[in-house]
């Protein structure tokens, strides 16, 4: 399970950061809910490309003694199984949905030299189905803005709340994915239990 870790820095800092098991260590499990401090459990590395930084970063994770389940700690400018990172598809959403740029004029707003139409369209498509609940996710922190279309409205709250403060709301007390968890961990980020095994034909 991913949780997020609640650090506001630059990736170097993060990374300098992380040596220290104990800077960050969760005082109990929030998978059983076990209240003894979690075990270092090591790191697992992860790509990320964010504005000026195109490479892997390390994640650590914690294990619970109770439940055996490993937890790892996110950094809050990485959205979960997305190669970039939530500063960069921001500019881009927003360059492109709401400054109506164009898909090549947005990408270099968001600080990409390269940018495949597909990888555009699966940001605005994912953005654009969650864009109702976003709104709704976000009403109790901020007034509704009146756009015309829940995109638009989404992404000027977004922007008056700020992204990575909004992310951090939405994942850390909602399970909430901004652009969608994938389909297998859908709806809240954790493997959905599977149904009992059919019987044998
Ligand atoms: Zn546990």
């Amino acid at each position: 399970m991913q949780i997020l870790h609640c650090f506001a820095g630059s990736i170097q800092r993060y990374s300098e950061e992380l040596s220290d098991p104990d800077r960050y260590r969760p005082d109990r499990c929030p998978q059983c809910e076990a209240r003894r401090p979690l075990k270092a459990h090591g790191f697992y590395t992860r790509t990320l490309v964010d504005i000026a930084f195109d490479g892997t970063i390390r994640i650590r994770r914690y294990l619970c003694h109770c439940c055996k389940r490993t937890v790892s700690l996110l950094p809050e400018f990485a959205l979960p199984y997305l190669r970039f990172g939530i500063v960069v598809i921001a500019l881009f959403l927003v360059a492109r949905i709401l400054l109506g740029l164009t898909l090549k004029a947005a990408a270099e707003a968001a600080k990409l030299a390269v940018m495949p139409y597909q990888r555009g369209q699966f940001w605005l498509r994912r953005f654009r189905k969650q864009a109702e609940r976003v709104c709704a996710a976000l009403a109790a922190l901020i007034a509704q803005p009146g756009a015309p279309d829940f995109t638009t409205r989404a992404l000027q709250i977004l922007e008056s709340i700020g992204w990575i403060p909004a992310h951090r709301f939405l994942f850390a007390d909602l399970r909430f994915h901004l652009l969608g968890w994938p389909a297998f961990l859908a709806p809240a980020g954790r493997i959905a239990a599977l149904p009992p095994a059919a019987p044998a034909a």
